[in-house]
Protein backbone atom coordinates (compact mmCIF):
# COMPACT_ATOMS: atom_id res chain seq x y z
CA UNK A 1 0.00 0.00 0.00
CA UNK A 2 1.64 3.25 -1.08
CA UNK A 3 2.77 5.49 2.05
CA UNK A 4 0.77 8.72 2.84
CA UNK A 5 2.27 12.21 2.43
CA UNK A 6 4.57 12.30 5.13
CA UNK A 7 4.98 9.14 6.06
CA UNK A 8 2.00 8.32 8.86
CA UNK A 9 -1.86 8.81 7.96
CA UNK A 10 -2.95 11.45 10.20
CA UNK A 11 -6.15 10.97 12.63
CA UNK A 12 -7.39 13.15 14.86
CA UNK A 13 -10.75 11.99 15.93
CA UNK A 14 -11.92 11.61 19.54
CA UNK A 15 -15.62 12.16 19.88
CA UNK A 16 -14.92 11.75 23.91
CA UNK A 17 -13.23 14.56 23.73
CA UNK A 18 -14.35 16.92 26.73
CA UNK A 19 -15.24 20.57 25.34
CA UNK A 20 -15.35 23.07 27.47
CA UNK A 21 -18.45 25.00 26.59
CA UNK A 22 -16.44 28.59 28.10
CA UNK A 23 -13.85 28.22 25.38
CA UNK A 24 -14.04 30.99 23.09
CA UNK A 25 -15.82 30.08 19.94
CA UNK A 26 -14.68 30.05 16.08
CA UNK A 27 -17.77 30.10 14.26
CA UNK A 28 -16.35 28.14 10.90
CA UNK A 29 -17.58 28.65 7.33
CA UNK A 30 -18.69 25.78 4.79
CA UNK A 31 -14.45 25.61 3.96
CA UNK A 32 -13.13 25.34 7.69
CA UNK A 33 -15.98 22.79 8.23
CA UNK A 34 -14.65 20.88 5.56
CA UNK A 35 -10.63 21.42 6.07
CA UNK A 36 -11.76 20.30 9.46
CA UNK A 37 -13.25 16.95 8.67
CA UNK A 38 -10.34 16.23 6.11
CA UNK A 39 -7.41 17.22 8.34
CA UNK A 40 -8.97 15.23 11.19
CA UNK A 41 -9.58 12.03 8.94
CA UNK A 42 -5.93 12.31 7.20
CA UNK A 43 -6.98 13.18 3.66
CA UNK A 44 -4.32 16.40 4.50
CA UNK A 45 -1.76 14.38 5.81
CA UNK A 46 0.99 15.53 6.96
CA UNK A 47 -0.77 18.14 8.45
CA UNK A 48 -2.37 17.93 12.05
CA UNK A 49 -4.45 21.44 11.97
CA UNK A 50 -4.93 24.70 10.29
CA UNK A 51 -1.77 26.14 9.70
CA UNK A 52 0.16 28.61 11.43
CA UNK A 53 2.26 31.34 10.05
CA UNK A 54 5.93 29.74 9.10
CA UNK A 55 3.92 26.86 7.14
CA UNK A 56 1.55 29.34 5.78
CA UNK A 57 4.22 31.67 4.41
CA UNK A 58 6.35 28.27 3.03
CA UNK A 59 3.50 26.92 1.43
CA UNK A 60 2.50 30.08 -0.22
CA UNK A 61 6.06 31.18 -1.80
CA UNK A 62 7.42 27.77 -1.85
CA UNK A 63 4.96 25.53 -2.32
CA UNK A 64 6.47 23.46 0.88
CA UNK A 65 6.03 23.67 4.15
CA UNK A 66 8.46 24.47 6.84
CA UNK A 67 10.01 21.13 7.32
CA UNK A 68 10.13 21.21 2.95
CA UNK A 69 7.02 18.88 2.69
CA UNK A 70 5.85 19.70 -0.68
CA UNK A 71 2.24 21.69 0.07
CA UNK A 72 0.31 23.53 -2.83
CA UNK A 73 -2.91 25.03 -1.24
CA UNK A 74 -2.77 27.25 1.97
CA UNK A 75 -5.19 25.28 4.59
CA UNK A 76 -6.32 28.31 6.75
CA UNK A 77 -8.59 29.29 9.37
CA UNK A 78 -9.90 32.76 9.28
CA UNK A 79 -11.31 34.83 12.06
CA UNK A 80 -12.37 38.48 12.77
CA UNK A 81 -10.52 40.71 14.70
CA UNK A 82 -13.21 40.88 17.25
CA UNK A 83 -12.73 37.13 17.52
CA UNK A 84 -8.82 37.15 17.79
CA UNK A 85 -8.60 39.83 19.86
CA UNK A 86 -10.21 37.44 22.41
CA UNK A 87 -7.37 34.73 21.80
CA UNK A 88 -3.74 34.27 23.28
CA UNK A 89 -1.42 31.47 22.12
CA UNK A 90 -1.68 28.51 23.88
CA UNK A 91 -6.23 28.64 24.43
CA UNK A 92 -8.56 26.16 23.39
CA UNK A 93 -10.50 27.28 21.26
CA UNK A 94 -14.20 25.82 20.15
CA UNK A 95 -14.60 25.19 16.36
CA UNK A 96 -18.89 25.68 15.49
CA UNK A 97 -20.89 26.04 13.35
CA UNK A 98 -24.41 26.99 13.60
CA UNK A 99 -24.13 26.37 16.99
CA UNK A 100 -23.01 22.94 17.10
CA UNK A 101 -19.22 22.18 17.96
CA UNK A 102 -17.51 20.04 15.56
CA UNK A 103 -13.55 20.38 17.01
CA UNK A 104 -11.26 22.13 19.25
CA UNK A 105 -8.04 23.60 18.63
CA UNK A 106 -5.19 24.48 20.82
CA UNK A 107 -3.92 27.91 18.94
CA UNK A 108 -0.01 28.04 18.41
CA UNK A 109 -0.26 31.20 15.67
CA UNK A 110 -2.78 34.10 15.15
CA UNK A 111 -1.31 36.16 12.25
CA UNK A 112 -2.18 38.80 9.48
CA UNK A 113 -1.51 36.92 6.22
CA UNK A 114 -0.61 38.91 3.39
CA UNK A 115 -3.67 37.97 1.21
CA UNK A 116 -2.96 40.08 -2.01
CA UNK A 117 0.43 38.24 -2.19
CA UNK A 118 -1.54 34.35 -1.35
CA UNK A 119 -3.65 35.48 -4.09
CA UNK A 120 -1.19 36.39 -7.08
CA UNK A 121 1.14 33.36 -5.60
CA UNK A 122 -1.73 30.62 -5.18
CA UNK A 123 -3.92 31.77 -7.52
CA UNK A 124 -1.93 33.24 -10.38
CA UNK A 125 -4.14 36.44 -9.89
CA UNK A 126 -5.61 39.40 -7.43
CA UNK A 127 -8.91 40.12 -9.40
CA UNK A 128 -12.34 39.32 -7.84
CA UNK A 129 -13.72 37.62 -10.74
CA UNK A 130 -12.13 34.64 -9.92
CA UNK A 131 -13.91 32.50 -7.43
CA UNK A 132 -11.26 31.54 -5.35
CA UNK A 133 -9.85 35.18 -5.24
CA UNK A 134 -13.13 36.39 -4.33
CA UNK A 135 -13.58 33.67 -1.47
CA UNK A 136 -10.02 34.78 -0.23
CA UNK A 137 -10.72 38.23 -0.02
CA UNK A 138 -14.77 37.57 1.25
CA UNK A 139 -12.86 35.52 4.28
CA UNK A 140 -12.05 37.25 7.39
CA UNK A 141 -8.67 38.85 7.92
CA UNK A 142 -6.68 37.02 11.04
CA UNK A 143 -5.97 33.54 10.73
CA UNK A 144 -5.38 31.17 13.55
CA UNK A 145 -3.60 27.86 13.44
CA UNK A 146 -2.71 25.05 15.30
CA UNK A 147 -3.17 21.58 15.73
CA UNK A 148 -6.97 20.40 15.91
CA UNK A 149 -9.24 17.45 17.33
CA UNK A 150 -12.64 16.58 15.79
CA UNK A 151 -15.17 15.57 18.19
CA UNK A 152 -18.34 15.77 16.07
CA UNK A 153 -18.64 14.28 12.30
CA UNK A 154 -20.18 16.41 10.18
CA UNK A 155 -23.55 15.25 8.52
CA UNK A 156 -22.86 12.45 5.80
CA UNK A 157 -25.00 13.78 2.89
CA UNK A 158 -23.87 10.45 0.90
CA UNK A 159 -24.04 7.56 2.80
CA UNK A 160 -21.96 4.71 1.85
CA UNK A 161 -20.01 6.81 -0.24
CA UNK A 162 -17.72 8.74 2.28
CA UNK A 163 -15.38 7.03 2.88
CA UNK A 164 -12.01 8.05 5.12
CA UNK A 165 -8.95 7.20 3.84
CA UNK A 166 -8.14 4.17 6.25
CA UNK A 167 -11.75 2.87 4.99
CA UNK A 168 -10.62 3.51 1.21
CA UNK A 169 -7.33 1.70 2.04
CA UNK A 170 -8.99 -1.24 3.65
CA UNK A 171 -11.54 -1.25 0.84
CA UNK A 172 -8.35 -1.14 -2.03
CA UNK A 173 -6.73 -4.29 -0.16
CA UNK A 174 -9.94 -5.78 0.68
CA UNK A 175 -10.80 -5.83 -3.86
CA UNK A 176 -7.22 -6.98 -4.30
CA UNK A 177 -5.80 -3.50 -6.29
CA UNK A 178 -2.27 -3.01 -6.33
CA UNK A 179 -2.53 0.26 -8.31
CA UNK A 180 -5.93 2.57 -8.26
CA UNK A 181 -5.94 5.77 -9.84
CA UNK A 182 -7.73 8.80 -8.80
CA UNK A 183 -10.30 11.07 -10.49
CA UNK A 184 -11.28 14.09 -9.45
CA UNK A 185 -13.64 16.10 -10.82
CA UNK A 186 -16.82 18.64 -9.95
CA UNK A 187 -18.47 18.10 -12.98
CA UNK A 188 -20.71 15.25 -14.12
CA UNK A 189 -18.61 12.39 -15.95
CA UNK A 190 -18.89 12.65 -19.72
CA UNK A 191 -17.73 11.02 -22.31
CA UNK A 192 -14.24 12.71 -22.21
CA UNK A 193 -13.96 12.16 -18.66
CA UNK A 194 -14.87 8.47 -19.29
CA UNK A 195 -12.42 8.10 -22.10
CA UNK A 196 -9.45 9.33 -19.52
CA UNK A 197 -10.85 6.86 -16.90
CA UNK A 198 -11.30 3.96 -19.30
CA UNK A 199 -7.49 4.61 -20.93
CA UNK A 200 -6.33 4.59 -17.22
CA UNK A 201 -8.13 1.56 -16.08
CA UNK A 202 -6.40 -0.30 -19.02
CA UNK A 203 -3.01 0.01 -17.06
CA UNK A 204 -4.17 -0.18 -13.54
CA UNK A 205 -6.38 -2.20 -11.69
CA UNK A 206 -8.99 0.19 -9.95
CA UNK A 207 -10.38 3.31 -10.47
CA UNK A 208 -11.65 5.71 -7.60
CA UNK A 209 -14.30 8.21 -8.61
CA UNK A 210 -13.50 11.02 -6.03
CA UNK A 211 -15.89 13.50 -6.81
CA UNK A 212 -15.71 16.77 -4.79
CA UNK A 213 -18.58 17.60 -3.55
CA UNK A 214 -17.77 20.34 -0.90
CA UNK A 215 -18.28 24.28 -1.61
CA UNK A 216 -18.51 24.93 -5.58
CA UNK A 217 -19.48 28.42 -7.29
CA UNK A 218 -23.11 28.74 -7.86
CA UNK A 219 -23.19 27.80 -11.28
CA UNK A 220 -21.62 24.28 -10.98
CA UNK A 221 -24.11 21.37 -11.07
CA UNK A 222 -25.06 20.62 -7.55
CA UNK A 223 -23.56 17.22 -5.63
CA UNK A 224 -26.24 15.56 -5.20
CA UNK A 225 -27.86 15.61 -8.50
CA UNK A 226 -24.06 14.40 -10.31
CA UNK A 227 -23.98 11.81 -7.56
CA UNK A 228 -27.63 10.63 -9.11
CA UNK A 229 -25.30 10.81 -12.46
CA UNK A 230 -22.66 9.45 -11.43
CA UNK A 231 -24.36 6.09 -10.28
CA UNK A 232 -26.48 5.75 -13.12
CA UNK A 233 -22.92 6.33 -15.64
CA UNK A 234 -21.13 3.51 -13.33
CA UNK A 235 -24.19 0.87 -13.77
CA UNK A 236 -24.21 1.39 -17.49
CA UNK A 237 -20.92 1.60 -18.67
CA UNK A 238 -18.25 0.49 -15.97
CA UNK A 239 -17.81 -3.20 -14.58
CA UNK A 240 -18.97 -3.11 -10.61
CA UNK A 241 -15.56 -4.64 -9.86
CA UNK A 242 -13.40 -1.99 -11.12
CA UNK A 243 -14.48 1.12 -9.64
CA UNK A 244 -15.37 2.81 -6.14
CA UNK A 245 -17.33 5.96 -5.70
CA UNK A 246 -16.67 8.07 -2.99
CA UNK A 247 -17.30 11.41 -2.74
CA UNK A 248 -14.47 14.25 -1.52
CA UNK A 249 -16.01 16.26 0.85
CA UNK A 250 -13.66 19.72 0.47
CA UNK A 251 -14.22 23.08 -0.93
CA UNK A 252 -13.08 23.71 -4.60
CA UNK A 253 -10.16 26.86 -4.76
CA UNK A 254 -10.25 27.06 -8.99
CA UNK A 255 -6.36 27.37 -8.03
CA UNK A 256 -5.63 25.22 -11.49
CA UNK A 257 -2.09 24.15 -10.78
CA UNK A 258 -1.06 24.40 -6.97
CA UNK A 259 -4.38 22.62 -6.70
CA UNK A 260 -4.01 19.69 -9.33
CA UNK A 261 -0.81 19.38 -6.55
CA UNK A 262 -2.99 19.54 -3.66
CA UNK A 263 -5.86 17.08 -5.33
CA UNK A 264 -2.63 14.40 -6.23
CA UNK A 265 -1.65 14.58 -2.54
CA UNK A 266 -4.20 13.92 -1.00
CA UNK A 267 -5.73 11.30 -3.43
CA UNK A 268 -2.44 9.22 -2.50
CA UNK A 269 -3.57 9.83 0.95
CA UNK A 270 -6.61 7.96 0.13
CA UNK A 271 -4.46 5.01 -1.24
CA UNK A 272 -4.51 5.70 -4.37
CA UNK A 273 -0.98 4.77 -6.75
CA UNK A 274 -1.87 7.17 -9.97
CA UNK A 275 -4.00 10.66 -10.64
CA UNK A 276 -5.17 11.88 -13.79
CA UNK A 277 -4.44 15.42 -14.63
CA UNK A 278 -6.10 16.24 -18.21
CA UNK A 279 -6.77 19.83 -19.85
CA UNK A 280 -6.78 22.66 -17.09
CA UNK A 281 -7.23 20.10 -14.68
CA UNK A 282 -9.20 22.46 -11.56
CA UNK A 283 -9.03 25.58 -13.07
CA UNK A 284 -11.56 28.48 -14.01
CA UNK A 285 -12.27 30.96 -17.19
CA UNK A 286 -9.07 31.94 -18.67
CA UNK A 287 -6.76 32.24 -15.83
CA UNK A 288 -4.72 29.28 -16.39
CA UNK A 289 -3.06 27.48 -19.73
CA UNK A 290 -4.35 23.99 -20.68
CA UNK A 291 -1.83 21.98 -19.88
CA UNK A 292 -0.49 24.24 -16.73
CA UNK A 293 -1.64 21.91 -14.17
CA UNK A 294 0.61 19.33 -15.91
CA UNK A 295 3.92 21.61 -16.45
CA UNK A 296 3.57 22.37 -12.63
CA UNK A 297 4.73 18.79 -11.82
CA UNK A 298 7.71 18.72 -13.44
CA UNK A 299 8.75 21.36 -10.37
CA UNK A 300 8.99 18.24 -8.02
CA UNK A 301 10.75 15.11 -7.68
CA UNK A 302 8.76 12.01 -8.02
CA UNK A 303 9.54 11.21 -4.70
CA UNK A 304 8.37 14.60 -3.11
CA UNK A 305 5.02 13.62 -5.00
CA UNK A 306 5.15 10.22 -4.47
CA UNK A 307 2.15 9.37 -6.81
CA UNK A 308 2.57 8.84 -10.51
CA UNK A 309 0.67 10.88 -12.15
CA UNK A 310 -0.90 10.33 -15.70
CA UNK A 311 -1.48 13.40 -17.86
CA UNK A 312 -3.77 13.43 -21.06
CA UNK A 313 -4.21 16.13 -23.74
CA UNK A 314 -7.73 17.71 -24.31
CA UNK A 315 -10.20 14.88 -25.58
CA UNK A 316 -13.35 14.76 -27.59
CA UNK A 317 -15.25 12.39 -29.98
CA UNK A 318 -14.61 12.87 -33.36
CA UNK A 319 -16.70 11.66 -35.56
CA UNK A 320 -14.60 10.50 -38.50
CA UNK A 321 -12.87 8.51 -35.90
CA UNK A 322 -15.54 6.80 -34.95
CA UNK A 323 -14.28 7.52 -31.46
CA UNK A 324 -12.88 9.26 -28.26
CA UNK A 325 -9.82 10.49 -29.07
CA UNK A 326 -7.27 13.17 -28.66
CA UNK A 327 -4.94 15.12 -30.81
CA UNK A 328 -2.02 12.53 -29.95
CA UNK A 329 -4.41 9.68 -31.85
CA UNK A 330 -6.75 11.92 -33.86
CA UNK A 331 -5.77 13.38 -37.45
CA UNK A 332 -8.74 14.95 -38.35
CA UNK A 333 -9.73 18.75 -38.18
CA UNK A 334 -11.23 20.47 -35.41
CA UNK A 335 -14.88 20.43 -37.03
CA UNK A 336 -14.87 16.86 -37.23
CA UNK A 337 -14.32 17.22 -33.10
CA UNK A 338 -18.08 17.34 -30.65
CA UNK A 339 -16.51 19.70 -27.77
CA UNK A 340 -19.19 21.68 -25.96
CA UNK A 341 -18.15 24.48 -23.35
CA UNK A 342 -19.21 23.61 -19.53
CA UNK A 343 -21.53 26.73 -20.28
CA UNK A 344 -23.35 26.01 -23.20
CA UNK A 345 -24.02 22.40 -21.71
CA UNK A 346 -25.47 23.80 -18.35
CA UNK A 347 -27.24 26.10 -20.88
CA UNK A 348 -28.77 23.11 -22.57
CA UNK A 349 -29.50 21.05 -19.69
CA UNK A 350 -31.47 23.75 -18.01
CA UNK A 351 -33.88 24.13 -21.15
CA UNK A 352 -34.56 20.47 -20.91
CA UNK A 353 -31.82 19.76 -23.72
CA UNK A 354 -29.82 16.56 -24.08
CA UNK A 355 -26.28 17.52 -25.46
CA UNK A 356 -25.43 15.25 -28.24
CA UNK A 357 -24.45 11.09 -27.06
CA UNK A 358 -21.14 12.10 -28.04
CA UNK A 359 -20.85 14.28 -25.72
CA UNK A 360 -22.87 12.70 -22.45
CA UNK A 361 -24.17 9.17 -21.86
CA UNK A 362 -28.24 9.96 -22.71
CA UNK A 363 -28.61 8.04 -18.86
CA UNK A 364 -26.26 11.14 -17.34
CA UNK A 365 -28.17 13.89 -19.34
CA UNK A 366 -31.46 12.47 -18.23
CA UNK A 367 -30.61 12.99 -14.74
CA UNK A 368 -28.98 15.65 -15.14
CA UNK A 369 -31.89 17.50 -16.99
CA UNK A 370 -34.45 16.19 -14.05
CA UNK A 371 -31.89 17.18 -11.46
CA UNK A 372 -31.69 21.06 -11.99
CA UNK A 373 -35.47 21.25 -13.28
CA UNK A 374 -36.00 20.00 -9.61
CA UNK A 375 -33.66 22.83 -9.06
CA UNK A 376 -35.16 25.20 -10.37
CA UNK A 377 -38.69 24.20 -9.15
CA UNK A 378 -37.10 24.81 -5.29
CA UNK A 379 -35.65 27.90 -6.38
CA UNK A 380 -38.78 29.57 -7.45
CA UNK A 381 -40.68 28.02 -4.49
CA UNK A 382 -43.12 25.68 -6.78
CA UNK A 383 -41.59 22.77 -4.35
CA UNK A 384 -40.61 22.22 -1.14
CA UNK A 385 -36.91 21.40 -1.11
CA UNK A 386 -37.14 18.24 -0.25
CA UNK A 387 -39.77 17.32 -2.70
P1 LIG B 1 -11.86 19.95 -12.13
O1 LIG B 1 -12.19 21.37 -12.40
O2 LIG B 1 -12.10 19.56 -10.74
O3 LIG B 1 -10.53 19.56 -12.64
P2 LIG B 1 -13.28 18.73 -14.34
O4 LIG B 1 -14.53 17.97 -14.25
O5 LIG B 1 -13.25 19.94 -15.18
O6 LIG B 1 -12.96 19.05 -12.84
O7 LIG B 1 -12.11 17.78 -14.80
C1 LIG B 1 -11.83 16.56 -14.20
C2 LIG B 1 -10.54 16.01 -14.78
O8 LIG B 1 -10.75 15.72 -16.17
C3 LIG B 1 -9.37 16.98 -14.75
O9 LIG B 1 -8.18 16.26 -14.60
C4 LIG B 1 -9.42 17.65 -16.11
O10 LIG B 1 -8.15 18.09 -16.49
C5 LIG B 1 -9.87 16.49 -16.98
N1 LIG B 1 -10.65 16.86 -18.19
C6 LIG B 1 -11.88 17.40 -18.24
N2 LIG B 1 -12.32 17.52 -19.50
C7 LIG B 1 -11.32 17.05 -20.30
C8 LIG B 1 -11.14 16.91 -21.72
N3 LIG B 1 -12.10 17.24 -22.60
N4 LIG B 1 -9.96 16.40 -22.16
C9 LIG B 1 -8.99 16.04 -21.29
N5 LIG B 1 -9.10 16.16 -19.96
C10 LIG B 1 -10.24 16.64 -19.45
Amino acid sequence: MIQPHGGVLINRIDYSQPVNRNNVRVELDNTALSDLELIAIGAYSPLTGFMGENDYRSVVKNMRLHDGTVWSIPITLPVSEATAKRIRCGDTVNLEKDGIVYGVMTVTDLFFPDKQEEAEKVYRTSELQHPGVKKLFERENVYLGGPIILVRRPARQFEGHTLDPLETRARFIELGWGTIVGFQTRNPVHRAHEYLQKCALEMVDGLFLNPLVGETKADDIPGDVRMKSYKVLLEKYYPSTRVLLSVFPAAMRYAGPREAIFHALVRKNYGCTHFIVGRDHAGVGNYYGTYDSQKIFSSFTKEDIGITTLFFENSFYCTKCENMASYKTCPHEEKDHVSLSGTKVRAMLQKGEAPPKEFSRPEVAQVLIEGLQQQILIQTGTVASDG
